[in-house]
């Protein structure tokens, strides 16, 4: 065997050695005692499979005040920063911002990332520049990258030639930003287009979707019933739905089952919305998440995403899969002890679920893993503490010690 990771708990509590020959994991058992090229020593720490991103836009992070800090803090006035840095910034400013992006990432335990990528550019300068960081990156870091219309489907005036564009260059989802359109039926008409597309391809889908606090945009309806006619069941996800927090309950009842039986994922991305959802309010203020315990229950996968870190949106992120699980949890007040463990694992399973990838800490998975300076994942969310190791495709790829502070005082 290659690599032993001795002593960890998982997630259930259970203690477990984890056994690593080439990329793939052997054991997983208590009590293993083979020799092994490496011992990676996690006696008392919580070992997790992989932190995921379902949700980022990674042609724009680290590009926080450029061309200028968004004033206003809203989410049109970020599209329209964008609207004018994308015409400033070459393909290999891009580059450069994700891989530096990527490489933090890792350091954190993110190991699979789905990313949109704006494909209304003309330059194309977007596309071409992510699908050169998704090789580079590969074998370390899964980037799927979503064909994203930012200006519209049908709203710009290229969109849907720009999204086949994009995928036949080898982009992997089909995107879309139903609330963004003209009208309503513009947004329905969007929904249906890119279903269409994704099922003649054989693609997924992941929309932006409903990212307003107006509760009349139920474009997640039509995401749902057009899932269901064009049998994309299990591919298609909704991402942001924050405006289903403002809907009223009665027509919400009959949504749910809805979304349920298309199984249509949800993505919230708390650190985002609960910023931008909310600012024409006065008091109160609406919270920018869309029904995640509701949603939970109604049997509905759902998945917390970073979506930005510094850029146009957004002013903070550190590429922490817990900040968001712990700002998500806060927001949709899901404090008890279950409550908080479905959190952690709306960052590890539940989005490796919907990009379809083949994580877990079980026999025959992909031997990547995360060590944690916690015992638990309650505490790992209460502390967000150092990633000691970082295990990729059977090889260790970050290390972190611990924070300690030395204190002069006593008491
Ligand atoms: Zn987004």
């Amino acid at each position: 065997m290659d690599i032993l990771v001795k002593g960890g708990l998982l997630a259930d509590g259970t203690q477990a050695d984890i056994a690593i020959t080439g990329d793939t994991i052997t054991e997983v058992a208590p009590g293993i005692s083979a020799e092994a090229g490496e011992v990676i020593d996690a006696r008392g720490k919580l070992v997790t499979q992989p932190f995921v991103d379902a949700h980022f836009h990674m042609d724009a992070t680290q590009s926080y005040g450029r061309p200028r800090v968004n004033a206003s803090g809203t989410l049109l006035e970020g599209i329209a920063l964008w609207g004018e840095l994308k015409q400033q910034q070459t393909r290999e400013d891009i580059i450069a911002r994700a891989l530096d992006y990527c490489r933090q990432a890792v350091a954190k335990g993110i190991l699979a990332i789905r990313s949109h990528v704006d494909v209304t550019d003309e330059s194309f300068n977007t596309v071409e520049a992510l699908l050169e960081v998704r090789d580079r990156v590969r074998g370390v870091l899964d980037l799927q990258l979503v064909a994203f219309p930012q200006d519209g489907w049908f709203r710009a005036p290229n969109g849907e030639h720009q999204v086949i564009r994009a995928l036949d260059a080898g982009v992997d989802v089909v995107g879309g930003i139903p609330h963004f359109e003209r009208t309503m039926a513009d947004g329905a008409a969007s929904v249906r287009a890119a279903c269409e597309l994704a099922a003649a391809r054989g693609l997924r889908v992941d929309l932006h979707c409903d990212e307003s606090d107006d509760p009349l945009s139920r474009h997640i309806e039509t995401l749902a019933a057009e899932t269901l006619r064009c049998g994309l069941q299990g591919r298609v996800a909704g991402s942001h739905l924050t405006s289903m927090h403002s809907m009223d309950n009665y027509y919400v009842a009959k949504l749910l089952p809805l979304i349920a039986e298309a199984q249509v994922a949800a993505i919230p991305n708390p650190l985002i919305n609960i910023t931008l959802q909310g600012r024409m309010d006065s008091y109160p203020k609406r919270r920018g998440q869309t029904r995640v315990p509701e949603l939970c229950a109604a049997g509905v996968t759902v998945a917390f995403g970073q979506d930005c870190v510094r850029d146009p949106w957004y002013p903070l992120g550190s590429g922490d899969m817990l900040d968001v699980a712990h700002m998500g949890l806060h927001v949709g007040l899901m404090t008890a002890p279950d409550e908080m463990r479905t959190a952690f694992e709306m960052v590890t399973r539940t989005p490796a679920e919907i990009l379809g990838l083949d994580f877990g800490l079980a026999k025959g998975k992909r031997a990547s893993l995360v060590v944690l300076d916690a015992p638990d994942p309650i505490e790992a969310l209460r502390l967000r503490p150092a990633r000691l190791a970082v295990v990729s495709n059977g090889k260790v790829v970050s290390r972190t010690e611990p924070a300690r502070s030395d204190l002069s005082v006593t008491f």
